[in-house]
């Protein structure tokens, strides 16, 4: 047996649904799988996106031998620029995989300098002291892949994204037989995906959306707009499917829709002919009856198209009355709140909107419990790792292994930045290592830290106040009266009586002296004193000129 310890380092998607980033480390080799990115709650303003933190791997950067991404959405393969502009390691993913990859760094002008290798399921290649067995999964896009790596200390098996369909769009299911495989050949460990842990029973093939959308399709009198992932390439496979059997054309909208559509047609990933595409601009010169329309937009994102038309702010088009609107996806646990948001006013506008519990428009492309019990069973591992989903899905991951016996402390349930570690094949809990968040916003990357995080909070909860002073040089004394504005904190009108108030204690605090505080005490009394008059915390800031 080997004698150093083997590292399996999460860095993301684990205590979250999103981001998710491994690292697998042993002696002087690490490798990567997956670099996601997470779209940001509610109450994170102003960001775009989130990615991991891995300045865990930045101080050990040159012992990357390699990144394997698994499949090619958003949560696996988003933050791919940012880690490849501090790590510059060879990049290793299927065919569509890799298209969808080329595009967003065909975007940063990074396509030139990267490593890509194309990988098929069912082969093996050889990456530092890992041997990687690549091996195929069905999910909601194709050409997904789950890992088989043999370690100096042992084989490890990730699920990556998976669900077990017999009737996938592409056709190809799971590869039951290598997982089989596997079993026979002592896993040390399963990560396995985790997102539907808490739901009984099986995920629903795939298939049970054409019947949906042929629902839909039949009943729907006007334009049909579908919004759904850019990454969701499936889904765009059964709506050409549901528009040719309905006698419409359809059209991309986003740049992001066009560009994975076009790639993945290109590659052979999706077989739309020519004749059912048409450009955003013809289709909507088209009856109504004959189009539909691929959108972006099922979080509720204010950017996306879907997001935009739902507040009258998109430029090409608006929803207007006889359009039917379907959310061909899933809510990610804490967008709830933005989605109804955005499907009320889609009503708002004259739409008809169909979603997930009215009709099956969406099915999951992850195991459900019943799976998930299966994989383990196939896979007969030593140890369990629950990966891909919130605490409370790691953890019915955790129970469901245990019901089918694997022993309680053969099983890990860590979030982002526990390390775990093997040595002579026995599971230890290790060091914590940085697993937080990384803010993207604009195109800074982890400017926004907590701190302005909570005065954008705070902004937006209670607005602020500016308050104006003008000082004498020489004494100090206040020249004129203080000035205040505010916004986003109190009507102004009604008002006066508080700020009068308020003028008067600055007058007060300014005659006690001392330049130097003036502005910081100013800031701090003037806070206290709007609290206990309104229960706000309105933010305050006070700046001053000087004249003799
Ligand atoms: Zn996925
Ligand atoms: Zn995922």
């Amino acid at each position: 047996m080997a004698s150093k310890k083997l590292k399996l380092i999460p860095l993301g998607g684990l205590g979250e649904v999103g981001k998710n980033m491994m690292a697998i480390e042993y002696g002087d080799n690490i490798l990567i799988i997956d670099t996601g990115i997470m779209f940001p709650e509610n109450d994170m303003l102003g960001v775009d996106y989130i990615i991991p933190d891995f300045s865990y791997i930045l101080k050990k950067k040159d012992k990357v031998r390699g990144i394997v991404v698994t499949h090619g959405h958003e949560d696996h393969t988003g933050a791919i620029r940012h880690v490849l502009a501090e790590i510059q390691a060879p990049i290793f993913a299927t065919r569509l995989t890799r298209g969808l990859l080329e595009v967003k760094l065909r975007r940063g002008n990074m396509l030139k300098e990267t490593k890509l290798n194309t990988i098929e399921a069912g082969e093996q290649v050889q990456i530092g002291p890992f041997g990687v067995e690549f091996f195929h999964v069905c999910h909601s896009i194709p050409d997904g892949v789950g890992l088989g790596i043999t370690t100096p200390a042992g084989l490890i098996v990730h699920s990556g994204d998976y669900k077990f369909d017999h009737t996938p769009v592409d056709g190809w299911p799971s590869d039951f037989g290598k997982l089989a495989e596997f079993g026979s050949r002592d896993v040390l460990a399963l990560l396995a995906d985790s997102t539907n842990a808490d739901e009984p029973g099986w995920t629903p093939s795939e298939a049970v959306i054409d019947p949906a959308f042929d629902d839909v399709f039949r009943l729907a009198k006007g334009r049909i707009l579908i919004g759904t992932f850019a990454s969701l390439i499936s889904r765009m496979q059964q709506v050409a499917n549901a528009a040719a059997r309905h006698g419409r054309v359809m059209a991309f909208v986003g740049t992001s829709m066009i560009e994975n559509a076009k790639m993945a047609r290109k590659l052979g990933y999706l077989e739309i002919p020519d004749e059912l595409i048409v450009p955003i601009d013809k289709a909507l010169k088209m009856k109504a009856s004959k189009v539909v329309l691929m959108c972006t937009g099922t979080q509720g994102e204010p950017s996306s198209i879907l997001g935009r038309l739902s507040t009258g702010s998109n430029r090409q088009f608006d929803i207007r009355s006889g359009d039917t609107v379907v959310l061909s996806s899933h809510p990610i646990p804490g967008n709830e709140e933005m989605i109804h948001r955005t499907i009320n006013r889609l009503f708002q506008n004259g739409a008809d909107v169909i979603y997930d519990p009215i009709a099956p428009v969406h099915i999951s492309g992850h195991a459900k419990q019943e799976e998930m019990k299966l994989l383990i069973q196939l896979v007969q591992p030593s140890y369990v790792i629950p990966i891909h989903g919130e605490l409370r899905h790691l953890k019915q991951h955790a129970a469901l292994a245990r019901d089918i016996g694997i022993p309680h402390e053969n099983i890990a349930v860590v979030e982002n930045g526990t390390v775990i570690e093997f040595k002579n094949g026995k599971m230890e809990i290790g060091d914590r290592v940085p697993g937080g968040y990384v803010f993207v916003d604009g195109s800074g990357v982890g400017d926004v830290g907590p701190s302005v995080m909570r005065e954008r909070e705070a902004l937006a909860r209670d607005g602020f106040v500016i308050v104006h002073l003008s000082l004498d040089d020489s004494s100090g004394t206040l020249r004129g009266e203080p000035e205040i504005v505010s916004k986003g904190f109190v009507f102004v009108r009604d008002a006066e009586e508080l700020f009068e108030h308020a003028r008067m204690r600055v007058r007060e605090i300014v005659a006690r002296g001392n330049e130097t505080e003036v502005k910081a005490r100013v800031e701090r009394e003037l806070a206290k004193f709007f609290y206990s008059e309104t229960k706000r915390r309105p933010m305050v800031f006070v700046f001053t000129s000087n004249g003799g």
